[in-house]
């Protein structure tokens, strides 16, 4: 269902403008209004779900071939020379707006290397195990 007070939902369903780059039945691509990137876009369904615990199983099998598509457009018509994806759940990990969204990053050899990143830390090998049984004990009752 469309939510009339989401933006990404008027936008995806081209009730707002936006510079569109690809569309089909389930999605809209649009630019991002403040890019990251020459080429950043923003993968949209149509159907509104917070984020990705939300997004139907539907839409998460058709969401990879709608990024790769497009990913790859941009790396030919850019002359990108990677990509990024990236997807941001929950306020922790820094999503703004509560439609899902997948970011489509071209990246160009010297940019700015802050976009993605994180700081790797040294891992204990004792508390990588009971990470491992606490996901893999979570997964088992899936
Ligand atoms: P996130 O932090 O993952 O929630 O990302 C939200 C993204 O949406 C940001 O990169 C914004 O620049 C982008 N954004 C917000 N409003 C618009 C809009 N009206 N049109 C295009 N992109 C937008
Ligand atoms: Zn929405």
């Amino acid at each position: 269902m469309k939510k009339d007070d989401c933006i990404f939902c008027r936008i995806a369903n081209g009730d707002i403008g936006s510079n569109t780059v690809y569309e089909d039945e389930d999605f809209r691509v649009i630019l991002d209004l403040n890019p990251g990137s020459r080429g950043h876009m923003l993968i949209l369904p149509k159907e509104h779900a917070d984020d990705l615990f939300e997004l139907s199983d539907e839409y998460c099998e058709k969401l990879m071939l709608v990024a790769r598509k497009v990913a790859l457009a941009a790396k030919e018509a850019l002359g990108a020379q990677g990509i990024n994806l990236v997807q941001n759940n929950g306020e922790a990990a820094g999503q703004t707006v509560k439609h899902f969204h997948m970011h489509i990053i071209p990246r160009y050899d010297g940019d700015d290397r802050g976009m993605v990143n994180w700081t790797p830390h040294e891992s204990d090998p004792e508390a990588q195990k009971q990470i491992e049984e606490a996901i893999k004990s979570e997964l088992s009752k899936m």
